[in-house]
């Protein structure tokens, strides 16, 4: 945000003292957009579940819903987020489609994005807070000069109608909530599975309002020219799997590590960890859980020699079944944990594991026999 504008957006200090005098060019600005993201063709579970939250704020204000989608023209991907668009929530669709939006690139995904907006003007714009979506919501709150709330929590409409963006600060020790007073659209973002999932829409209708692409490949200096794979299939998707193993500084040697991998292969999970890991270089980051790392929901969460603090329980706490296992019966993690083991990581983890490897061959041979 730029300084000037950074001194409009800010408020007085003190709620009490927040007048909202929403200069005038920005009164009429109206509904609820969510940025619908495709990646590799297929749109983003985030988007899906901002539009659960979109659809909430809209009901609120009493405005319409819509989902923005950019991409090239004809793609079934774009076909798809429309039809997800409306299946999850939203009146209307926009969309703006261009051989030159094939793949993210900032520059004309920023056009595409800011030109929809003055042209139809938003009072919200939600983003994931992916990768993608990160680099494009900040392009577009510096180009239209408004307030970008990123990594919220929670989202909400005050009683004049303002979004209240909830999000962690201080290390996590403390919540806050932001508002844009004297700006439109009000931007924030979420991350991946920190909102719950929306229920589908039973037959699902809305208008498709298309946009076009002001711009020419002449004057976009990024050009894709391969897409290269990271090469590493053990790339973690933890935000969206249903069994998660952690470990935390209580393994105490990297070797530990096997132990969880272990369990969470057998129990057809994935693995994960506390950030004092990641900053020993044990594991990387991507497989990190809590408010620096990945938010997750699954239904079964087991962390083993994690303490539990704030930062790391932010991450976990959507989990349906949370399991501590813990040598010391005071850590915090049984605060918040569903049922507790006081034991050895070390010696508990490889038993777990024999346990689950017995039932499953039994299950098998059962399965065989019949
Ligand atoms: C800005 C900021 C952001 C942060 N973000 C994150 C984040 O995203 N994620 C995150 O995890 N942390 C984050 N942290 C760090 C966080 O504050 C904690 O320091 C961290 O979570 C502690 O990691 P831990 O539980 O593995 O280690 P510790 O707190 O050292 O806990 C180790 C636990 O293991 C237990 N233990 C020891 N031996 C055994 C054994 N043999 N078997 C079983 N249990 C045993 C101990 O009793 C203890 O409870 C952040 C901190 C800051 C300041």
């Amino acid at each position: 945000m730029s300084t000037e504008n950074r001194e409009a957006c800010s408020p007085p200090s003190g709620r009490a003292a927040m007048e909202k005098e929403l200069p005038k060019q920005f009164q009429d600005y109206r509904n609820v957009w969510v940025f619908i993201e495709l990646e590799h063709g297929q749109v983003h579970p985030v988007s899906i579940e901002l539009l659960g939250e979109g659809r909430k704020l809209a009901d609120k204000l009493g405005v319409h819903l819509a989902g923005v989608v950019i991409g090239p023209p004809g793609g079934q991907g774009t076909a798809n987020a429309i039809a997800d668009a409306f299946a999850y929530g939203a009146d209307l669709s926009y969309l703006v489609e261009s051989p030159l939006l094939a793949h993210y690139r900032n520059e004309p995904f920023t056009k595409a994005l800011t030109d929809l907006v003055l042209a139809n003007k938003p009072e919200i714009l939600l983003l994931g807070a992916t990768t993608l979506g990160r680099d494009l919501a900040g392009s577009v709150a510096t180009t239209l000069k408004t307030g970008l709330t990123a990594d919220c929590t929670e989202l909400n409409v005050d009683s004049d109608g303002s979004l209240a963006a909830t999000r962690p600060t201080f290390g996590g020790s403390l919540l806050c909530t932001i508002y844009t007073l004297k700006c439109r659209p009000q931007m924030a973002t979420v991350r991946p599975s920190v909102m719950a999932m929306p229920q589908r829409v039973n037959n699902p209708t809305g208008s498709i309002i298309r946009h076009e692409l002001k711009m020419r490949e002449e004057e976009i200096a990024t050009k894709v020219l391969a897409f290269f794979s990271d090469g590493d299939s053990n790339t973690a998707n933890l935000a969206y799997a249903d069994v998660v193993v952690a470990g935390g500084l209580g393994l105490g040697a990297v070797q530990n590590l096997q132990l969880l991998k272990d369990l969470a292969r057998t129990i057809g999970g994935d693995f994960g960890c506390s950030r004092p890991l990641v900053q020993k270089g044990w594991m990387p980051v991507d497989r990190q859980i809590g408010q620096t790392g990945n938010t997750i929901r699954p239904k079964l969460y087991i962390a083993a020699g994690i303490s539990g603090a704030v930062q790391h329980r932010v991450g976990v706490e959507g989990a349906d079944l949370i399991v501590a296992i813990n040598t010391d019966p005071n850590a915090p993690i049984f605060d918040f944990a569903h049922l507790g083991v006081v034991a050895d990581a070390i010696s508990f983890l490889p038993a777990l594991t024999e346990v689950f490897t017995k039932r499953l061959e039994r299950r098998n041979f059962e399965k065989f026999a019949q």
